[in-house]
């Protein structure tokens, strides 16, 4: 497995690995601020970012394609050691299931404990993922509050046995950023700076990512 350029000495051999997987379409601030939260809640020795090719969950296609959705998440993580990226979802055909990608890695590297990593929402919509029950068996779930989507741990595991007793519920400073937004703004012309990192401005700005978005959403809402 690419577990990516941020890897020094092609390391496969690891004690906590936590598994970041998302569209990042773009990454943003958000997204590292979770990542290092269970990092080091967690004491992680590394956290993998997954980029998905196409969210099964999401309709159409990411906006940013593929190469220039792993890239983005090249610059944000290049200054933080304990983070890398893969690109083992985009490589695989088909859509994205995490089930997959966890049993990938537990098949291809040698991990003693296995997380998977989360916002607030992604773990309420849990249940309509391909095999929960799976997911939770590979690894432990940390889930990372988001704005807007408060969870009610005792409410989800009625819905998913077990997944209160498998979660790692952790409470960090809500960013209301999202990709969304982000592609809007670009779209409009209003700014991300600080909202995403300098390396990823550039980038959006340089391959002139995200100017149709909203011409695009609404051809596609038509
Ligand atoms: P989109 O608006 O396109 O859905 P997004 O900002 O939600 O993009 P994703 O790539 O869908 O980003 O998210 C990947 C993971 O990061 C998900 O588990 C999501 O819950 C989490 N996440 C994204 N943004 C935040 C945030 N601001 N706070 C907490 N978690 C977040
Ligand atoms: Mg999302």
């Amino acid at each position: 497995m690419a577990v990516g350029a941020n890897t020094p000495n092609n390391e496969r051999s690891f004690e906590r690995v936590g598994v970041f997987g998302g569209t990042f379409d773009p990454i943003h601030i958000g997204h590292l601020v979770v990542a290092e939260e269970a990092r080091v809640s967690c004491a992680l020795d590394r956290v993998i970012f997954i980029p998905a090719k196409k969210p099964p969950h999401k309709p159409g296609e990411p906006y940013a394609s593929a190469g220039d959705r792993l890239e983005m998440v090249r610059l944000a993580i290049a200054d933080n050691p304990y983070f890398c990226v893969s690109g083992m979802e985009l490589e695989r055909a088909g859509p994205s299931y995490t089930v997959d990608t966890l049993r990938a890695i537990r098949e291809e590297c040698l991990v003693r404990s296995l997380f998977f990593i989360m916002g607030a929402d992604s773990l309420v919509h849990l249940k309509t993922w391909r095999d929960p029950h799976g997911i939770m068996q590979l690894a432990r779930l940390i889930a990372v509050t988001r704005p807007d989507w408060d969870v009610d741990l005792a409410a989800l595991d009625r819905e998913l046995p077990g997944l209160a007793a498998n979660t790692e519920l952790l409470t960090t400073v809500r960013l209301e950023i999202s990709s969304t937004d982000l592609r809007e703004r670009v779209s409009e012309g209003r700014p991300i700076r600080y909202q995403v990192p300098d390396q990823v401005e550039a980038y959006i700005r340089e391959h002139g990512l995200y100017i149709r978005t909203s011409q695009r959403s609404s051809a596609q809402a038509g």
